[in-house]
């Protein structure tokens, strides 16, 4: 028993002390982005988190999509899901949670944050205050946990606010914006005016299901009473959920950060208003037996304070693609921006206008100008109130905070303060280090000499000759345009032959396209154009282009939309071949053209976009030549997907025991091995709601096995679905060449390998 007397001094609360080399304030996305990375590389981190799960907006206390450059498939950005720790989170929830259930996400984030030694996680525990040690430095933060009345102070030599508001850069001294910029202070014309809004509101959502019985509902009396407050009532439906209510926004025209909590009650009051007119507004047929199951209770936060770093994003770096020495990872999502009034406003919910293609995220966005041992994560990078639009999803934040992580790991190695990071040459380190994660930074290969492949020879069983896509799929009626997608080599002219079937005497225009720019997947470019006539029925048909590209690229090889005719599909699956189709994306306001007004300094261009898969299909075809883009010297380019060609060893679907070897002159010490597969970085892995045809990617290898030249096994793996397999050896290898088999991952899909790394 315990027991204490009366005592007239105050009592404390338990307090602890904690010392370690970086602490990242706030686990959404970003925060545990950035712990996880900087803990791999040996930095003793700490997380802390004001709430009793991780993932910030993506947890199942508010249960957003975790979206990034893919952008629900919607835009131009072909393989562009982000690499690196983001990646193998998605792929993981993939694996487990291919339904899109959030209390699973949240388990996946909890179990990868619990199996890095060098992470301490406080949950529940809220950061208060800051002190620094002098005017530019921050010493500790001070954390409060009411779960278990534990008052931290937590000391480090640097930070990492990931926190969305900003608590701790903001407690700093550090210099912050809160709503948008004028147009004329960085020349973005597509600045927001007050009448519009310039800050975004929060939002929260609510589930629902079927019983087998009637279920009442009596609404709360704080509830909404008439619908028609809410102009957009009509676009309700019954079997809306989540995050398809993302426009129930509000809190544009108030304090963000100090007026959450009226903000929360005000959406309460929009979310059981809603349910109250669903269930007995007589609107609806056959919602009897419909009950509510979950209603978010913690506001997902868009924005609020957005940081001064020593590079601030504006609308033209986005649109214009802009590309940076310091580029440290990048982003696709539009420009996104809302109505202040949000879910009271007449104005539609959102106005996003897109890149043609993906864009570089600078390293400066994240280093404080004012404090110099704070980084910036998450919502509150160093960006325009409109870059913001785009920088602020959670996958992008994610993937721009484990550079964070990353950076704090060279920093506590090299003994330096951010900022130097970008002095002597240390941004090539910190790259390379990124990229030897999976980060792919645009144009960036991995060096070649961090990888002893590079002073090997290569050699491969077999090597895809891309003569044939076999016609043994379904018909792909030709309701839009559809494109195959395929590396040509420059200079080349190539012939096609193609099955297709026509209801009636027609044409078929056929085009070859590429984009203006040789990264982006914009087929604004027509090369070539043939209008080939066809009879009724099924028929094969050859045509041949004499136009050629001056560099290796993507070409699209065009099929113009005509609904009488029909293409054959193949059941085959090539990694750095796939089909887009100029086809509409309503989530991400694709209409299948961009056609913004005059003068918002938008590009008008049109949207080619995949199918998703189990549609998502290549289309038949032979072609002559064969396209040799797949061979086994792709695998120490240092590129880790397809950009610009493959950048992949793909295997001959014939071949029935692929196997690449790598054969030294000499003797090598090998400690590391790290294969990079396909986990088509085209699939958009919403974490949420959308679900998932497959729980392994189909491109994926999952058996192989590692020799030595001598037979001597390194190490055999089976069931892999994941896109990095790292493989430490406790003992480093030594070897004159190393075997590596791997088996194809079905009949329709060959085997390939984007790179092999040996350290
Ligand atoms: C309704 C809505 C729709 C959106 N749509 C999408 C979408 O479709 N896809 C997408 O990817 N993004 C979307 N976004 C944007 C995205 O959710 C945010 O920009 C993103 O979550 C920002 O990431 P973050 O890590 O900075 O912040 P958060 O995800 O908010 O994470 C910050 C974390 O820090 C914690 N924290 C805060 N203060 C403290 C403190 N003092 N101490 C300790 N911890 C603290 C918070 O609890 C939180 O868990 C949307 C946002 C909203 C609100």
């Amino acid at each position: 028993m315990i027991q204490e007397e009366y005592s007239i001094d105050k009592r404390h609360n338990k307090q602890i002390q904690i010392q370690a080399d970086f602490v990242v304030i706030g686990g959404g996305l970003s925060g545990v982005c950035a712990a996880i990375t900087a803990a791999r590389k040996g930095t003793k981190t700490v997380l802390v988190q004001d709430r009793p799960v991780l993932g910030g907006n993506a947890s199942s206390e508010v249960r957003l999509w975790a979206l990034g450059a893919t952008s629900h498939m919607g835009n131009n950005n072909r393989w562009s899901r982000e690499g690196g720790v983001i990646d193998e989170i998605m792929v993981e929830n993939l694996y487990r949670n291919k339904e899109g259930n959030p209390v699973i996400f949240d388990t996946v984030l909890l179990e990868k944050v619990v199996n890095e030694e060098n992470i301490t996680l406080l949950l529940n525990t809220s950061v208060s205050s800051v002190e620094k040690s002098d005017d530019r430095n921050i010493k500790s933060v001070f954390a409060f946990n009411s779960q278990n009345s534990i008052e931290y102070t937590i000391n480090a030599p640097l930070f990492c606010d990931a926190s969305g508001d900003g608590i701790v850069a903001f407690q700093a001294g550090a210099s912050f914006r809160i709503g948008a910029e004028s147009k004329e202070e960085f020349g973005e014309l597509f600045a927001p005016d007050k009448s519009y809004g310039q800050l975004l509101g929060h939002s929260m959502f609510f589930y629902t299901k079927e019983v087998d019985h009637p279920v009442k509902y009596v609404a709360p009396s704080y509830a909404l009473k008439d619908i028609t407050q809410i102009p957009r009532h009509k676009i309700i439906r019954k079997d809306m959920t989540g995050c398809n209510f993302w426009w129930f926004e509000y809190g544009g025209r108030l304090d963000t950060i100090h007026e959450t909590e009226e903000i929360k009650w005000e959406l309460s009051k929009v979310i059981f208003g809603v349910w109250d007119y669903i269930k007995n507004s007589g609107e609806f047929k056959g919602v009897e037996n419909l009950t509510l199951e979950w209603v978010g209770n913690v506001p997902g936060k868009r924005e609020s304070r957005r940081f001064e770093g020593l590079y601030m994003m504006k609308q033209q770096d986005v649109l214009g693609q802009q590309s940076f020495d310091d580029a440290i990872a990048y982003g696709g999502w539009a420009l996104d921006l809302h109505p202040a009034d949000g879910v009271y406003s007449e104005l539609s919910g959102c106005t996003q206008w897109h890149s043609k293609g993906v864009y570089d995220i600078p390293y400066r966005s994240f280093v404080s100008k004012d404090i110099d041992n704070l980084f910036l994560a998450g919502r509150i990078i160093s960006s325009s109130h409109v870059a913001f639009g785009s920088t602020r999803v959670m996958v992008t934040c994610g993937f721009g905070a484990q550079a964070v992580g990353m950076a704090a790991a060279v920093c506590k190695e090299d003994n330096l303060l951010p900022a130097q990071i970008l002095e002597k040459g240390n941004i090539k380190k910190l790259q390379n280090e990124l990229n030897l994660t999976g980060q792919s930074i645009l144009n960036v290969p991995i060096d070649s000499a961090s990888n002893l492949v590079n002073v090997g020879q290569l050699s491969a069983s077999s090597s895809l000759k891309l003569s044939q896509i076999p016609a043994d799929g379904d018909w792909l009626k030709l309701n839009v345009s559809a494109a195959q997608l395929l590396p040509v080599k420059a200079g080349q002219r190539y012939s096609f032959k193609v099955t297709v079937k026509a209801e009636e005497t027609t044409e078929l225009d056929v085009q070859l396209r590429r984009s203006e720019m040789a990264t982006n997947y914009t087929p604004e470019i027509i090369l070539e154009s043939k209008t080939i006539g066809l009879k009724q029925g099924e028929q094969v048909i050859e045509f041949s282009f004499d136009a050629t590209v001056e560099e290796d690229l993507y070409a699209f090889v065009t099929f113009m939309q005509n609904n009488k005719i029909s293409i054959r599909e193949s059941k085959e699956l090539i990694t750095g071949v796939m089909t887009a189709f100029n086809g509409v994306n309503e989530k991400v306001s694709n209409d299948g053209s961009q056609r913004p007004p005059k003068g918002i300094g938008v590009d008008e261009f049109e949207f080619w976009i995949p199918n998703r898969r189990p549609e998502g299909k290549n289309m038949a075809m032979e072609i002559t030549p064969a396209i040799e883009a797949f061979n086994v010297q792709n695998l120490g380019n240092g590129f880790v997907r397809p950009w610009l060609t493959a950048n992949a060893w793909v295997a001959d679907l014939n071949d029935e025991k692929p196997a690449l070897k790598i054969e030294w002159q000499e003797e090598k010490e090998i400690s590391e091995i790290t294969l990079f597969f396909d986990t088509d970085f085209d699939h958009a892995m919403e974490t949420v709601q959308y679900g998932h045809p497959e729980d392994v990617i189909p491109f994926c290898v999952q058996n192989y096995v590692i020799k030595t030249l001598d037979g001597e096994l390194v190490r055999e793996v089976t069931g892999n679905y994941q896109t990095i397999n790292k493989i430490s050896l406790d003992t480093a290898l030594k070897t004159k060449g190393l075997v590596i088999e791997v088996e194809h991952p079905s009949a329709h899909v060959p085997a390939s390998v984007f790179e092999v790394v040996c350290r």
